[in-house]
């Protein structure tokens, strides 16, 4: 194989920078989708806020129809108890009237303790509403720094990417095929420099014969891992 190992390195470097620019291609709509659940859980926060303050709410609002239901109750109660015919019967409708008041002022707290609930959740919503625009307007930044990104890393990638074809293309063809076959498996790993007398990927120490080759500029197969060895620059 008479290819310099100057070459192999290049191709090595080539196909190492496609591999980083394709993951920083790749890691864009990922930020983009982290800032869309920041922006998602925000609104939640608030929506759950805004239905507990109605929950709250319908819930004062319903005591608040039961306590004026039984005043009207009580009134009539008293205007019974007023013209009660008995003592007995006064003293029964009395008790009523007692229970029932009791029961009323137990309302009176509850819708006191409701709307003070509703008070202090509606102080936290202008809170909620920021968290909820500046997760917007961060993902709105997020969403302009990466078309940013992604548009300079695809015009990288290109050129890169034809860098890689013109290389390939001037290959020797008993080469190429070894090259092609290998890099088709095992992609970017494929080749590997060597790590003093060992492959720099499986660390076995290679034969005399393949550190003579490498020596002397020849890129050769590791004996162990299959990698195209290759001396490193310097
Ligand atoms: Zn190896």
């Amino acid at each position: 194989m008479n290819v310099s190992d100057s070459v192999v390195r290049l191709l090595h470097l080539r196909l190492t920078q496609i591999s980083e620019l394709t993951n920083q291609i790749e890691r864009g709509p990922k930020q983009i989708s982290a800032a869309e659940v920041v922006v998602k859980t925000a609104k939640q926060s608030l929506q759950d806020c805004r239905d507990a303050i109605k929950q709250k709410k319908m819930e004062a609002d319903r005591k608040q129809l039961q306590q004026r239901e039984r005043e009207v109750k009580l009134r009539d109660l008293a205007g019974k108890m007023n013209a009660a015919k008995n003592n007995r019967e006064y003293q029964t409708l009395k008790e009523q009237i007692a229970a029932d008041e009791k029961a009323n002022s137990v309302l009176s707290d509850e819708i006191f303790e409701a709307s003070e609930e509703v008070d202090a959740l509606q102080s936290t919503v202008p809170g909620l509403e920021e968290r909820v625009k500046l997760a917007e307007e961060e993902k709105a930044k997020m969403i302009l720094a990466v078309e940013k990104r992604l548009e300079s890393l695809h015009v990288d990638l290109k050129r890169v990417q034809s860098e890689l074809a013109e290389l390939e293309c001037s290959l020797p063809s008993e080469f190429a095929t070894e090259y092609k076959r290998l890099v088709g498996s095992r992609g970017m790993d494929a080749l590997c420099p060597i790590d003093g007398n060992s492959c720099g990927g499986c660390y076995t120490n290679v034969t005399p014969r393949v550190l003579d080759r490498l020596r002397m500029g020849h890129p050769c197969p590791c004996p162990s891992c299959g990698r195209m060895l290759y001396r490193p620059e310097n």
